[in-house]
């Protein structure tokens, strides 16, 4: 599990500071950037701030944070003119994790098949 020190997206969050990551929105809790690697037409990451390695790592006090992820997403979602599309939050590298910094990904601009693989 990644600590803030060597996070991939707690260092992405700091180099926006000099404008290298372009957020689509951003707010006291969380920032929305495009995924480097897009599934779908729009791929979206709504990531907190704050560094959480994984979903087992929330805690009550979290829970104002975690809410601000899907009410980004769906700004983010508005802005896009996405009437519909899929929220997906991995825990743990069985589930698909590979940075262990909590993201919401934001899919949409085509349709999805169920169950995920
Ligand atoms: P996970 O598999 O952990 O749920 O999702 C991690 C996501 O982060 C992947 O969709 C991957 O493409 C994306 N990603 C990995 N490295 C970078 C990066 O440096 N910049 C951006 N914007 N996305 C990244
Ligand atoms: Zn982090």
């Amino acid at each position: 599990m990644a600590n803030e020190d060597e996070c991939l997206f707690c260092s992405l969050i700091a180099c926006s500071k000099s404008g290298k990551t372009e957020f689509l929105y951003k707010d006291r809790f969380v920032a929305a950037f495009r995924d480097i690697n897009p599934k779908a037409p729009h791929h979206i990451l709504i990531v907190p701030l704050k560094h959480i390695s994984t979903v087992n790592d929330i805690t009550d006090e979290d829970a104002l944070l975690v809410g601000s992820m899907v009410n980004a997403a769906r700004k983010v979602a508005v802005g896009l003119n996405l009437k519909s599309y899929r929220l997906v939050l991995n825990c743990g590298a069985d589930a698909g994790q590979a940075v262990f910094h909590i993201h919401l990904h934001l899919l949409g601009g085509r349709s999805f098949g169920w169950p995920p693989g």
